[in-house]
Parts: C-alpha cells; sequence; structure tokens
C-alpha cells in the first residue's frame, strides 16, 4: 500500500486506513503474513491465480486521499489500491461496482469493450481520481480535445461563464508547450462549505472550491488561476519532470531538489497565464510579482533556508509547519514563482527579446518527456536553460537556487525592460501574530528579531496588559494608540503565571521593491517576456 500520493510530498501511511486482508486460490485461503507496516507477503506455493481482497476505511475529505458517503465518492487510487511488488509495471483491469445510490462515474482512464477500466501501469492507475455520485457532467473541447468538468456538489457557479473562461485558460497553457498530450481531460470540481486547492494527475485534476463563492469576482478568478495551476501541471511535473519524480517509490520519500522547477515554475505560469489570458492588467500582474518578492525579503527564513533545500526538505518542512516556520524556511512554491520570473526576464534579456521561459518548457519536453523519456537532473536542467538563453546560467542558479543571497533583482529586470525601486522601509512593528481565543489575545507567531522576539513574549503567551492598558485582541492597534513607547512593561499570562516582560520597541526595517513599466517604452526583450504593454 503507498505511504504517500504523488503531488502532495508527505507520508500519510494510507496503510492505516486498511481493515482486513485475505488471499486465497481456488477458494482456499492462503498464508499471509505481514511484513511491515504496508505489504503483506502471502505464502502462494503452487497456485497460479491468486484472488486477494482487502477493506479499506475511506472518511478523509482532501485531494490526496479517499472519502466515501451517501451522496459521494471521492477515491485517489494512491489512497486505497494496493500495489505488487515487481508487478508495477503490468498493465490491469478495474471494474466498479456502482452502488445504487450513485448514478455516474467520472475518471479519466479509459473503458475497455467489456465496460472495465483500463490501465498500462500501477502510475497510470494511482494518477486516476475517479468520481462517483450524482453529479453534472459538463464539456467543452480545446484545441479538439474533449474536456470535462464533473461538477460535484451544490454551487452558483454561472456554467456558460466558467466554460468559456476555462477553455481559455485551458488555450493559454496548452500554447506555452504547444503540444497536448492527452486523448481526453476531467476537472472534478468538489464543491464544498469551505475550502480549496488542488491536486495534479496525468490526464485529470481534482480541484475544490467553496460552493457558494462563485459569483465573488476576486475568488472566482482565484479558482480559474488554480485551474490554471493544476493543468499546467500536465506538462510540467506529470511529463516534464525532475529525474527523482517517477517512476515513484510509493513506500517512502521521493527527495528532489527540483520541486521549485515543478511548483515554483508552475506557480509562476498560473499567474502570467493571467495576464496572457486577460483576465488581469499588466500593473496588476506587477502588483503580484512584488508581493511574492516582498514577502520572500521580508520572511526571516529567506536567510536560513536555500530554494533547493527547501524543494528537498518538503516532506519534513513545508507539509509539516509549526509556529516557528516561518523564521527558518522558506516555501519553494513562492520563493520559485520569484526565480521562475528572473529566469523568463534573463532569457527574454539574454536573447534580446528572441526567446522566454516557454523556450525552456519546450526544449524539456522535447529532449526529456519526448526522446528521452525520461526526467532531467539537476546539472540537465540548467544546461538546458544555458542553451536557450544563450549564454551559461551557472551563476544565476547557484545565486538562486542553492545560496541564500538577495536576488539581483534590479539588475535582472531592468535588463528586461522594467523599472525597479528597493528600499528599506523602517517601520515600527510588534512583530507578534495573535488571535482571539476565548476572549483571550494569544500570541500565535513571533517574528525573529523584532521587539516581540527580542522581548522575549513566546508563542501561546496571553497578552493581558500594556503599560496598565488592557490589551483587547489588537495588540498592534493599541499599541499604535500609545505610539509605540520605546520601554515598556508588558503583562503575560504563560501557562497561567502572569509575568512581566520588558518590552523595548526599535524600528524594523522592512525590504520594499516596487516595479513598473517606463511610459510609451517598450523592448523586444520586455515585448517576448510579458507581451505588448502598451
Ligand atoms: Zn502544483
Amino acid at each position: 500500500m503507498p505511504v504517500w500520493t504523488p503531488g502532495s510530498y508527505l507520508v500519510r501511511e494510507f496503510s492505516k486506513s486498511v481493515e482486513r486482508f485475505e488471499a486465497t486460490t481456488s477458494g482456499k485461503p492462503l498464508s499471509v503474513t505481514k511484513t511491515n507496516k504496508n505489504t503483506w507477503s502471502i505464502a502462494k506455493g503452487k497456485a497460479e491465480k491468486i484472488n486477494v481482497s482487502y477493506w479499506v476505511y475511506a472518511y478523509e475529505f482532501s485531494v490526496r486521499t479517499s472519502f466515501v458517503d451517501a451522496d459521494q465518492a471521492l477515491l485517489n487510487p494512491s489512497s486505497i489500491c494496493m500495489l505488487v511488488q515487481g508487478m508495477e509495471n503490468n498493465s490491469g483491469t478495474l471494474g466498479i461496482n456502482l452502488p445504487g445510490r450513485y448514478s455516474k462515474i467520472s475518471t479519466a482512464l479509459p473503458k475497455n469493450k467489456e465496460g472495465y477500466y483500463v490501465f498500462q501501469h500501477y502510475d497510470e492507475l494511482a494518477d486516476s481520481p475517479i468520481q462517483l455520485g450524482n453529479h453534472e457532467e459538463w464539456s467543452f473541447d480545446v484545441r479538439g480535445i474533449p474536456h470535462k468538468v464533473a461538477m460535484v456538489g451544490i454551487h452558483n457557479a454561472d456554467k456558460t461563464r466558467f466554460l468559456k473562461d476555462l477553455k481559455t485558460v485551458c488555450e493559454t497553457m496548452t500554447d506555452i508547450v504547444g503540444v497536448h498530450p492527452c486523448k481526453e481531460y476531467l476537472f472534478i470540481v468538489q464543491n464544498v462549505e469551505a475550502g480549496g486547492g488542488g491536486l495534479e494527475h496525468l490526464n485529470s485534476t481534482v480541484v475544490v472550491m467553496s460552493r457558494l463563492n462563485w459569483k465573488d469576482e476576486s475568488k472566482y478568478k482565484s479558482f480559474l488561476g488554480l485551474c490554471a495551476h493544476e493543468y499546467f501541471h500536465l506538462w510540467n511535473v506529470k511529463r516534464i519532470r525532475p529525474l527523482e519524480l517517477g517512476p515513484f517509490n510509493y513506500s517512502a520519500e521521493n527527495y528532489t531538489e527540483q520541486l521549485w522547477v515543478a511548483e515554483g515554475v508552475t506557480s509562476y505560469y498560473d499567474e502570467l497565464a493571467m495576464l496572457r489570458a486577460g483576465f488581469v492588467k499588466p500593473a496588476q500582474f506587477l502588483a503580484t510579482l512584488e508581493g511574492y518578492v516582498n514577502d520572500l525579503e521580508n520572511r526571516p527564513g529567506s536567510k536560513i533556508q536555500t530554494l533547493a533545500q527547501s524543494s528537498h526538505d518538503a516532506w519534513i518542512k513545508e507539509y509539516r509547519p509549526n509556529e516557528n516556520s516561518k523564521n527558518t524556511n522558506i516555501s519553494y512554491y513562492a520563493k520559485g514563482v520569484v526565480v521562475a520570473a528572473l529566469l523568463d526576464a534573463k532569457i527574454s534579456s539574454a536573447t534580446q527579446g528572441k526567446k522566454n521561459l516557454d523556450d525552456l518548457m519546450r526544449l524539456l519536453w522535447k529532449t526529456y518527456y519526448n526522446e528521452k523519456k525520461r526526467g532531467f537532473s539537476v546539472a540537465e536542467f540548467e544546461a538546458a536553460a544555458s542553451d536557450v538563453a544563450g549564454t551559461d546560467l551557472k551563476i544565476f542558479f547557484d545565486k538562486h537556487v542553492r545560496s541564500l543571497e538577495t536576488p539581483d533583482y534590479q539588475g535582472v529586470f531592468n535588463d528586461a525592460g522594467i523599472t525597479v525601486n528597493i528600499k528599506t522601509d523602517k517601520r515600527q512593528v510588534s512583530g507578534m501574530s495573535t488571535a482571539l481565543e476565548n476572549g483571550k489575545t494569544v500570541v500565535k507567531f513571533v517574528e525573529s528579531g523584532t521587539p516581540a522576539w527580542n522581548s522575549g513574549v513566546n508563542v501561546n503567551d496571553e497578552i493581558v496588559a500594556m503599560n496598565g492598558f488592557r490589551v483587547n485582541n489588537d495588540a498592534d492597534d493599541l499599541l499604535k494608540k500609545l505610539s509605540y513607547p520605546e520601554s515598556s512593561k508588558l503583562l503575560v499570562s504563560r501557562g497561567g503565571i502572569i509575568k512581566e516582560l520588558d518590552f523595548k520597541f526599535a524600528p524594523t526595517g522592512r525590504f520594499s521593491l516596487t516595479l513598473g513599466f517606463v511610459k510609451d517604452k517598450t523592448s523586444p526583450a520586455l515585448e517576448k517576456w510579458l507581451g505588448k504593454i502598451n
């Protein structure tokens, strides 16, 4: 039984939900030994044909697990289907006995004449989520390829608008690599009370939307961005991929330093797609990019963890965050977006507007997916990027992927025709984030190097009073009203014991970058990077 679902880099121990396991031959039981947490060994003797039955409890709703109730079943085969060791590359068929309460089956797996779903190897089965229920099924096509939407749950979507916009999104993403490898593609849209997120698959995706958010313009656009993201993964990571991400070891962590290529580049493209498809204006795109850069540079973890380390340790850090994560880690998604933007700008300017990041994706597609039929190593990815840029990018990757240095925003973006203004704002901040819990103001995060950190405030402290004033929920608001007194007494309750802390205020430096276009001025590099602006 797999311990993880590809695309979500955390050991989830799916064997914990296996309830019974039996093996028989010609109706006679065979002896079964459990050899480790997720492996069953069958003494088959001379038996040529073995029947295996097992029961799995499925009641965890997420895009990475399986969930069954009276209304629907969302099945992620990696969380419920076992594989036979040594036979991972064998083809097989899947039969589904549809319970009477469900009327529909949606999956990207093809069907044979006998009505069974067919998979060429275990990876294909694991990578094909299955939706059972009474959902709506919508369809549209992208460059002649049939696409379906399984619309699960009650929602307030405008079907016509969504299908039109989704088609635009899919066409925009298709044009990046320029080749569509799917015979058919399926979006499983789960409409839930509150939630979001998605998971990519070979020929499908599961995406989650809050059921009544469809009429909220900004949430709707974010959802289109999510669809763009998961859809682009059908190229980037499902087919164009780091060497370590396939064939998978389903029994353990699969380490790679290139998750930033899989997730950061994809996240960059889902933002860029919104610009290319006309859903956002160029200035909004630059503002989004500024947001990514400023968040990154003001995150203490950016001075502790490199992009390569963040990718490698996803299993124990990104997927297992704690109250101190922002002080010590970065996200390979967020820094990946920043580095992908820098790389796109770099390629565009180095080639005087003849090439951009699309050309790198096309080269990787051709060389590794089409010809070599495998993933790429770090050195191969960087060599391909250098090839496209027509210049050695080793220093670029050393600096941005394997070092803690601040990227050369000014140099790279200026060369591509964007103005960059960087300053260090001195701001009064306490450095602690709080939340109201049962009427108490409780500390949730303390940023390293800030007044709260230096004064010894701890996560889980209840902030009671500051300089004799009761703190009600918003500590920062009170501090502002008190004009950030240089020296203060902070009363906290820590584990029920009242403590007085000396709180010293000093302005904290904040990295602040702004990007801009020069009016009526464009260049081949800028046009190749962001399209026609003026
Ligand atoms: Zn992703």
